[in-house]
Formats: structure tokens, sequence, C-alpha cells
């Protein structure tokens, strides 16, 4: 009998979401990593899913709409998800110079100094813990069957004449009728393995974690200074841009510089300590969208690459899931496809 089996390489948020949407539907999942899930990018995360409006013509708009009621959709399902719908403030023209406004930040924000007098709210934003979600994504999906390969790095796709029938690894070959690439940065070079060119660059950004009272931040603040949320714990999650930081010492003091940063900024901070400082290699395709479909010219391989895949991981991952197991094509991807890069 013909084997029907999937493969997902990467267990990030995508490849997690795409396991859990495409399991216990009548296909044997595997779901592989080359360490444990959410050890990529998804680790690093600031994990704001932000419902901001995107202009209608960007080729992404109709999957970036469905955002944050996927994310509904899949806290119904997965109830211990724990998205926290906090809503977010920015201003000064960060992300956003038009949206919805308040003039009473410091109501929304009483432990703020000096809030601004008007900022641009999205009451409707949340964020997660990105790998609590992975790690419960992928639970799930093995509730519904799937298979979980972890410490197994893939290094190459089994492909004759254009058709992908498994993937090589460390553990040995997994063959499959399709494989799928979730595996962020890691997918450019299996893509170009089988002579797949993917224009993603792995583009570096900080994420600093504090240690303050807790209490202090309610929403998800952005401005240009300063992008901070808080848990209940106290645990403060800031990131930065990249700024060319090539060892810890230069890390550290990129982190020193956002404590003291906070610290400056909300009243009863002044204790703020440092926890930890990382660098995430974000995929991001050069044109900022993502890339989601069968590369032109294969057959049995189908790539899910993109930058702000928290925000777009339940979105995404049941449309490509929908896809890959009905091979309808999903409208909302339409503007996602690799061969936009030929
Ligand atoms: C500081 C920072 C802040 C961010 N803030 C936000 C935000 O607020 N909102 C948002 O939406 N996005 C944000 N992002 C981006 C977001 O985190 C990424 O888009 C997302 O994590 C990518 O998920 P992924 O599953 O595609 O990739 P990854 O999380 O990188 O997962 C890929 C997985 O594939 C595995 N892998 C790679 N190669 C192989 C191989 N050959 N064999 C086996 N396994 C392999 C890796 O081990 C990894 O687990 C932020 C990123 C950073 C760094």
């Amino acid at each position: 009998m013909k084997d029907r089996s999937i493969v997902v390489v990467g267990a990030g948020i995508i490849g997690a979401s795409l396991a859990y949407h495409l399991a216990g539907r009548g296909r044997p999942v595997t779901l592989i990593d080359a360490g444990l899930p959410g050890s990529g990018a998804t680790r690093a995360s600031f994990a704001w899913i932000a419902g901001r409006p995107v202009a209608s013509d960007l080729p992404s708009a109709p999957l970036r709409h469905l955002a944050l009621d996927e994310y509904r959709r899949l806290e119904t399902e997965l109830p211990e998800l724990s998205i926290r719908w906090s809503g977010s403030l920015s201003w000064d023209g960060f992300y956003e110079t038009s949206g919805p406004r308040t003039d009473d930040v410091g109501a929304l924000e009483p432990h703020l100094l000096d809030p601004p007098a008007v900022a641009i709210h999205r009451p409707e934003d949340a964020a997660l813990d990105p790998v609590a979600a992975t790690d419960l994504l992928v639970a799930a999906a093995r509730d519904r069957g799937a298979r979980l390969l972890t410490g197994t790095l893939a290094t190459a796709l089994d492909c004759q004449a254009g058709t992908v029938s498994g993937v090589q690894t460390t553990a040995g070959v997994v063959p499959a009728e399709t494989v799928v690439l979730a595996a962020g940065t890691g997918t450019v070079a299996l893509c170009s393995g089988i002579g797949v060119t993917l224009p993603v660059e792995p583009s570096p950004a900080i994420l600093v974690r504090l240690r303050a009272a807790p209490g202090l931040v309610r929403t998800i603040i952005a401005t240009p200074s300063m992008e901070v949320r808080q848990l209940d714990d106290g645990t403060v999650l800031a990131p930065m841009a990249y700024s060319g930081e090539t060892d810890q010492a230069a890390l550290l003091r990129t982190a020193q510089r956002v404590r003291d940063r906070f610290a400056a900024s909300f009243t009863g901070a002044s204790d703020t300590k440092i926890v930890s400082v990382e660098i995430g290699w974000r995929p991001m395709p050069t044109d900022g969208e993502p890339v989601i479909g069968r590369p032109a010219g294969t057959r049995g391989l189908y790539v899910t690459v993109m930058h702000s895949a928290i925000t777009l991981a339940a979105a995404a991952g049941r449309l490509a899931a929908t896809e890959i197991l009905t091979g309808s094509p999903a409208p909302e991807l339409a503007g996602c496809r690799p061969e936009r890069f030929h």
C-alpha cells in the first residue's frame, strides 16, 4: 500500500501548529527537530500577536486578517494555550502612524512615569508564551497520533527528478509522501540541496528578560525607544534591534541599556534586574512576506517560512494543513507562494 506519511521538519511555533492541524486526519505525521520543540527563533520571541491592519494590497493581507480570529479558535480547542489578551499601546509612530487612539494612557498604564498625551490603542492584541504554546501544540499533535523525533537533524531531502520521497536525518531516512519544511532559517539549506532557491535570510534580533516588581506593565507597549510586556511573575520581556553585538559582553551592555531605560520609565522599577539576554535568528524572506506552498518544479515538498510567525501560526498552520491534506489551494495563501521569486 502507498505510504501516505507526512514529515514536518522543524518544531518551532509553525511546525508545531502544522503538526497539530495535520495529525489525526488519516495520514501518519512525524515531526522532526534538531533540538527540542521551540528551541529556534520561537524561544527568543517577544510573541506579540499583533492584529494591526495591514495595507490591503499586501500579498499576505488575507492571511494576516485571520490571525486573531484563528487564535480565538485555537484557544477554544486548547484552553491551556493561556493567551494574554492585554491589548497594545504604541506611540511616536512606532509600527503605526494611524489607528484607534486613546488619550488616557495613564489609566491603561498607571505606573508609566511620562505617558504620552495620545497613543494608538489596540485592545484586541494579545501575547503568549511561545515555547509553552509550541509544547502544547506538539503534545496535542501527539495525542492525535503524531510521532515526535527530537535531537534529530534533517541533513538532506531524498529527491529524484523533482519528487521528494523523504528526509535523510541523523537517525536514518524517514520516508514520506509529503515533506513539510518548517525549519525556520534551516529551510534554506534543505531546499538548496535539491536545487530550490528560497530568498530567506537569517535576521538577528535580541530578547532581554528582566525581573521587576509584578504588575508594573499591563499592556504590550511599543515605542521607538522601548518595547515591553510583563508576565504575572514579574518577568519583563523587551525585544531590541540587533546592533552588531558579537560577544556576551556586548549583549550584556545592550541588556543594561534596556534595564536602565525600563527602570527610568516606570514607578517602582528601580530594583529591576537582568535575567537573560539572547539573540534569536528570525527566518526573514527578503520581501518580508510569508513563503507558504509547493516550490515550482517539485512534488512531495511544501515549505512554510515566515517572519511574524507567532502572529501567523494559528492561521498559517490550519490553512497549510488543509491544503496539504486536501490538495485544494487556500485563497488566503495565494499571495504567499514560493514561485513569486521566479
Ligand atoms: C527578539 C524577537 C522578537 C520577536 N517578536 C515577535 C513578535 O512579537 N511577534 C511575532 O509574530 N513574531 C516575532 N518574532 C519572530 C518569531 O519569533 C519567528 O517568526 C518565529 O519564531 C519563527 O518560527 P518558526 O517555527 O518558523 O521557526 P523556528 O522557531 O526557528 O523553528 C525552526 C525549528 O526548526 C529546527 N530545525 C532547523 N533546521 C533543522 C534541520 N535541518 N533539521 C531538524 N530541525 C531543524 C530548529 O531546531 C527549530 O526548532 C520575534 C523574533 C525575535 C528573535
